[in-house]
């Protein structure tokens, strides 16, 4: 077993493919190496080992990874002309993570590890700049003390020890930046870090470099089970099990001096996804202190004016690695004395925006295929380009301006702490995180709140990254901001005036602009832009089955129609009546104690319900509508408020105690599973009746406006087959009379969400023209679980990782979807062309439509904004379907 491979010096033991084994950090390193890229050499030790470690305990190492990692780092010496801990020509190394799956500032990366007493004077020497050696050592004392012997802060309200602790020397030495400390100042923050570490831990801070050296990796290794990177890992669905890899890589420096700097680059925009070299750098700094905000960097645009020959050779290398990677990629570089070393190469992380740009720019530019573009998509994340953003037309000068990190548009109450995010949100608040900047962490509250705002940190900062990853809006570098986390107040300062904040203001923020506005401003609905247009109509010519949408209002329909669905998929009939003059007619035919007065009412409900078909039907012309039939949850519409009850009772002619009485007969110990459905045409057909004859007769005006309709009538809840088979004929017979005599096609078909209807499918597909499954009560039913009340337990089975997600979000396949596939198989056994789809919320979740595709449906339906994801996630499913062959 090979536990070390070794890279650069232009060669590598390891490519681009072998992330599983080598992580994504190494095996890039490792592809850029044998590129022939400037790539410092080091060597990766697998993440085989982190799973022997977690497996074994800490520092419990496989047989002969000793002898593998001292004849890996006598080769880098080799390369590099120095020796590890030699008191002449020392070598320093980084100590860097990296998994299989990208988990950006998720786990720990420790610089210029080989330092002590001795191998700084040595470094001092060699490069001819004391300065540079005390501040790579202070660097490494303060990160090694921090990742490795745990000095960190109490709590998230406590500065980390010794960034404290230099900020007490700043002030004493009268230093406003950490490159204005003196030679001498920097000697005594490493006096004062090893004091604190001595303090903090009970033993000296080790001066012997191989101690350091296994000290660190044994931290990496552990770093994979903190708990950010848990968070992290439960949120994106990366597996826990994988492991990390650790790189040991020799050091080049940064901070040599003004021809020395340390940035990250996009190959592209990654908010907008504008092809153009995009990053920023800081120049005589190391390494993490472009992304942690420190000082706020210069755009990549100023390296080409600073250090032309670098930015060229960067521009080269940008190039070609996009060339080669054939996607976007997010670079860590460092220049040392003119000269460009490249650091780290990965996928870059892009906004919806970025991701539709990109994939349809690299097809433009002949780098990829349609096919190959569409399978890059992620659906979930056109999510984003649907946001809505500000009205331009009701946008007052901005309180203060950042820079766009990630866009969109977000209003909501400010708090200054991850924590207070995350516990306003639950309880529902909308929230903006804002602080000085964001750690990781942070990451809990930055996923709770619905924008980021910091004052500190560029483009490439921690919020930015993390912000654009999630999908949402962050406004980052925004100077006139202040915050006082302690007294829970922030200013916004500026134009010789000042804005006071305390917590729970509102504020809107433009993550497209950068700008931000006190209070709430109104947004308008996402425009479909020319590059998503053409992504679609590839997504479109690969993909097999339709989309439609669940509408229950011309607005919803016209929506969806503009983003492409094709019919409706569910409209739900009761969701009609919510408006306060249409729910005293439905109350008062649920409250009704007799068929006449159920009919009575029923009268008033008749108009309003044909008025609604009508135009839904214009909107959908041509295309086909499913309208279900009444499914009331009873407990939504009944009257509780004493006047809403004398309200009803004065309508139905009785006294209010009457209508109470009722009202207290109607209650059902579990609504969910109650008197609703088709079970309530069971017991009262003329409500089916009214709503059949309601369709027929819209059906039949908008038809003589020449309006195309296809109207498709659902039963809902149906259990055993003569259900269907009786209200069938029922509704059949109502709305053929209704029609009078115009043709129209129409078909009868059941919603299935019940497991019996699953079993039983066979049976009932004699009675149906179509099947649409309701996923949403049919995993209520088949987990017996109420979605109201599955808030109390779920997360804890989500955590402890008993469920692998949430099955109201993603379709259950195992047990959810061998239902499905039953009923499918059974209804296809009675009428072979029998047509399929689904009307659940999962109809727009991307794996579940892959689901669908897998089980044969003809269609799936879902929420208006949700259509385009669909449809790509239904394109991906009929490429995937077509590679397995
Ligand atoms: P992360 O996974 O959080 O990005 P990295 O391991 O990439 O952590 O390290 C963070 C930063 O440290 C890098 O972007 C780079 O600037 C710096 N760094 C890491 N290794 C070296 C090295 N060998 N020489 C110089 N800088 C380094
Ligand atoms: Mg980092
Ligand atoms: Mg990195």
């Amino acid at each position: 077993m090979k536990y070390v491979r070794s890279f650069g010096g232009g060669s590598a033991e390891g490519r681009a493919k072998d992330k599983a084994l080598l992580g994504g950090k190494g095996a890039n390193l490792a592809e850029m190496a044998s590129l022939g890229l400037p790539v410092p050499p080091g060597f990766t030790i697998t993440t085989e080992v982190c799973r022997y470690v977690m497996e074994h305990g800490a520092d419990a190492y496989p047989d002969g990874l000793d002898d593998e990692v001292a004849q890996a780092l006598a080769r880098v010496e080799e390369l590099t002309r120095s020796r590890f801990g030699d008191a002449a020509q020392p070598l320093l190394v980084s100590v860097r993570s990296g998994a299989p799956a990208s988990m950006p500032g998720m786990m720990d990366t420790i610089l210029n590890l080989g330092l002590n007493d001795t191998t700084v004077e040595a470094l001092a020497k060699q490069s001819g700049n004391a300065w540079f050696a005390w501040d790579c050592y202070r660097r490494f004392v303060a990160m090694y003390g921090e990742v490795v012997l745990g000095v960190v802060a109490a709590d998230e309200h406590q500065e980390p020890p010794f960034d404290r602790l230099l900020d007490e020397l700043k002030r004493k030495h009268r230093a406003n930046r950490d490159q204005d400390l003196s030679e001498a100042a920097l000697r005594e923050a490493v006096a004062t870090f090893k004091a604190e570490v001595q303090k903090v831990t009970g033993a000296p801070f080790p001066d012997d470099v191989r101690t350091q050296l296994w000290g660190a990796i044994g931290a990496v290794f552990q770093s994979w089970n903190n708990p950010r990177a848990d968070y992290y890992r439960k949120m994106h669905g990366i597996s826990s099990t994988m492991g990390t890899a650790v790189n040991v890589q020799a050091m080049v420096f940064g901070n040599l001096g003004d021809d020395c700097a340390t940035g990250v680059a996009f190959t592209r925009n990654p908010a907008t996804g504008t092809p153009e070299l995009y990053g920023e750098f800081l120049t005589n700094a190391q390494g993490e202190d472009v992304v942690a905000g420190i000082r706020t960097p210069e755009p990549i645009s100023e390296l080409a004016t600073k250090l032309p020959a670098a930015h060229a050779e960067l521009v080269r290398v940008a190039k070609l690695l996009e060339d080669h990677f054939r996607d976007m990629q997010d670079l860590e570089f460092t220049i040392q004395k003119g000269q460009l070393y490249m650091l780290q190469t990965r996928t870059g992380k892009r906004t919806g925006k970025a991701m539709v740009r990109v994939a349809v720019d690299l097809v433009n530019e002949g780098k990829l295929t349609p096919r190959e573009a569409v399978l890059r998509i992620e659906p979930g994340k056109l999510d984003e380009v649907l946001h809505p953003t500000i009205d331009p037309k009701a946008r007052p000068a901005a309180a203060a301006k950042g820079l766009p990190a990630s866009p969109g548009a977000a209003i909501g109450r400010i708090v200054f702490t991850a924590n207070a995010a995350a516990e306003w949100a639950q309880r529902g608040e909308q929230v903006l995180l804002v602080r000085t900047d964001t750690s990781p962490e942070d990451i809990h509250g930055m996923k709770a709140a619905a924008g980021i705002l910091t004052a500190r940190g560029g483009m490439t900062s921690h919020a930015a990254v993390v912000a654009r990853g999630m999908g949402k809006c962050c406004v980052t570098s925004c100077t006139a901001l202040r915050v006082d986390v302690a007294k829970k107040t922030a200013s916004i300062v500026g134009g010789g005036k000042e804005t006071k904040l305390k917590e729970g203001d509102t504020l809107t923020l433009d993550g497209s602009t950068g700008q931000v506005f006190l209070g709430s401003l109104p947004l308008v609905p996402a425009q479909l832009g020319a590059e998503l247009g053409t992504l679609m109509e590839w997504v479109d010519s690969f993909r097999t089955m339709k989309v439609r949408t669940n509408a229950d209002t011309p607005t919803d329909a016209r929506t969806a129609r503009s983003f492409g669905a094709e019919g409706i998929g569910l409209c739900r009939t009761e969701h009609m009546f919510f408006q306060p003059e249409r729910i005293l007619a439905v109350r008062e035919m649920i409250l009704a104690s007799d068929e006449a007065g159920r009919r009575a009412a029923l009268a008033k409900i008749l108009p309003m319900q044909r008025g609604d078909f009508a135009e839904l039907f214009r909107v959908m012309d041509g295309l086909p509508v499913t309208i279900r039939l009444l499914d009331p949850p009873l407990h939504e519409f009944l009257p509780h408020a004493p006047q809403e009850i004398e309200e009803v009772a004065k309508e139905l002619g009785q006294s209010p105690a009457k209508v109470a009485a009722k009202i207290h007969e109607l209650t059902e110990a579990n609504p969910m599973l109650g008197h609703r459905g088709c079970r309530l045409a069971i017991t009262y057909p003329e409500i089916y009746e009214i709503q059949a004859q309601a369709i027929g007769e819209a059906c039949a005006l908008v038809a003589k406006e020449g309006v195309v309709v296809t109207p498709e009538i659902m039963i809902p809840l149906v259990m055993v087959p003569e259900e269907l088979r009786r209200l069938r004929e029922l509704v059949a017979r109502a709305f053929e009379k209704a029609l009078g005599g115009a043709q129209i096609a129409y078909t009868i078909g059941t919603m299935i969400e019940l497991p019996r209807a699953c079993v039983v499918a066979d049976r009932i597909a004699e009675h149906a023209d179509f099947f649409s499954f309701g996923t949403n009560d049919l995993t209520q039913t088949t987990f017996g679980l109420s979605r109201d009340d599955a808030g109390r337990f779920l997360p804890t089975y989500l955590d402890q990782g008993l469920v692998p997600a949430d099955p109201f979000v993603a379709l259950d396949p195992e047990g959810v979807g061998a239902l499905i596939e039953l009923g499918v198989r059974g209804g296809r056994a009675t009428r072979p062309h029998l047509k399929v789809g689904i009307c659940g919320e999962h109809g727009g979740e991307p794996s579940s439509v892959e689901f669908c595709h897998r089980a044969g449906f003809d269609y799936v339906s879902c929420s208006p904004f949700r259509v385009p994801i669909a449809r790509a996630a239904a394109a991906r499913a009929a490429l995937a379907a077509e590679a397995k062959g």
